[in-house]
């Protein structure tokens, strides 16, 4: 089977819809901690387990040997991500997984954010699974999904100077998963996917205005200004100073890297950030 875990999540949500596209659903088992909320993917014939990375009995006999599986990282920074991801490494081990691809990040990427995945990566390597390492670049959707303050102000605020973000749309990063769980000869192999070409705040601002006929400017702000600022809008301040830390990184340059991995994978040009925008000024 192809295992998915976090599949009722964003990215989980393309890559079960994508492989129901390319395998027949009862090969496709989605790992969720709800059924609810999984209810559509059953009504397609998607196998359902149940299994929470908090709890490692839940993951006993989940996988079979042969398995593929996609470990998609979670998102409870407080909870110990690491351990958490051991669990569905240890899983797959002692099943003899055939594959665990992992959604890491960038190597280029220094900011705390990427502590968790090195982790992760060092925990994979060291099990001896096969492993796929799918370092995921930035998600076009991290800026557009965002877009009522920037609408509300006139403003992009960030603190990322004139840095560039190669970034590309969760379905594209969905499609290279896909790609590696349905296809041969990617066992220990190392992607940095990322969009096809990067693109700067002040551009992203440009192109906001062009789309909404606002005048829409960017504010390079100073990453203590921007962690205020966040923080202000209700994020808690540990995260607050690791979401303005990414900025810093993408100044610097670590998440505008071009490789093409991505592109490659899925046989299609990544989504580009204009046509992300124009989805979410239309929902
Ligand atoms: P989501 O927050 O939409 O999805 C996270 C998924 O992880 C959900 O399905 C959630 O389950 C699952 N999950 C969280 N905690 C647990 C747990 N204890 N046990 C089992 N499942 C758990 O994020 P996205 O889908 O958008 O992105 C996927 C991951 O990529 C994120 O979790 C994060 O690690 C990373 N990310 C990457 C970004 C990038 O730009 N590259 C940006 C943001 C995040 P449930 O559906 O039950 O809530």
């Amino acid at each position: 089977s192809i295992v998915v875990t976090g599949a009722t999540g964003h990215l989980g949500r393309h890559v079960v819809r994508q492989l129901l596209e390319k395998v027949p659903a009862d090969r496709i088992t989605a790992v969720v901690r709800s059924k609810e909320k999984a209810a559509d993917f059953a009504a397609r014939g998607v196998q359902l387990a149940v299994a929470d990375y908090n709890a490692p009995e839940t993951f006993d006999g989940l996988f079979s040997a042969g398995d593929k599986v996609l470990l998609i990282s979670g998102n409870e920074f407080d909870k110990g991500r690491v351990g958490q991801h051991k669990v569905v490494i240890d899983a797959a081990r002692n099943a003899g997984a055939a594959l665990l691809a992992y959604t890491s990040a960038p190597g280029t990427l220094s900011a705390a954010l990427a502590d968790d995945h090195r982790g992760t990566e060092e925990a994979l390597l060291a099990s001896g699974v096969p492993y796929a390492l799918l370092r995921n670049g930035w998600y076009n959707e991290n800026y557009t999904e965002n877009l009522a303050p920037v609408l509300q102000h006139n403003a992009v605020v960030q603190a990322a100077g004139e840095g560039r973000v190669a970034s590309a749309a969760r379905a594209d990063y969905a499609g290279a998963a896909v790609a590696v769980l349905t296809g041969e000869g990617h066992e220990n192999q190392t992607y940095e996917l990322g969009g096809d070409t990067a693109w700067g705040f002040a551009e992203y601002a440009a192109e906001l205005s062009r789309q909404t006929g606002k005048e829409i400017a960017y504010h390079a702000v100073p990453v203590e200004a921007f962690t205020e600022i966040l923080a202000g809008a209700g994020l808690p301040a540990p995260f607050a100073a690791i979401l303005a830390g990414v900025d810093l990184s993408i100044e610097k340059g670590e998440l505008g890297t071009v490789t093409g991995d991505l592109s490659r994978l899925t046989g299609r040009p990544t989504t580009p950030i204009a046509d992300s925008i124009a989805a979410a000024l239309k929902s």
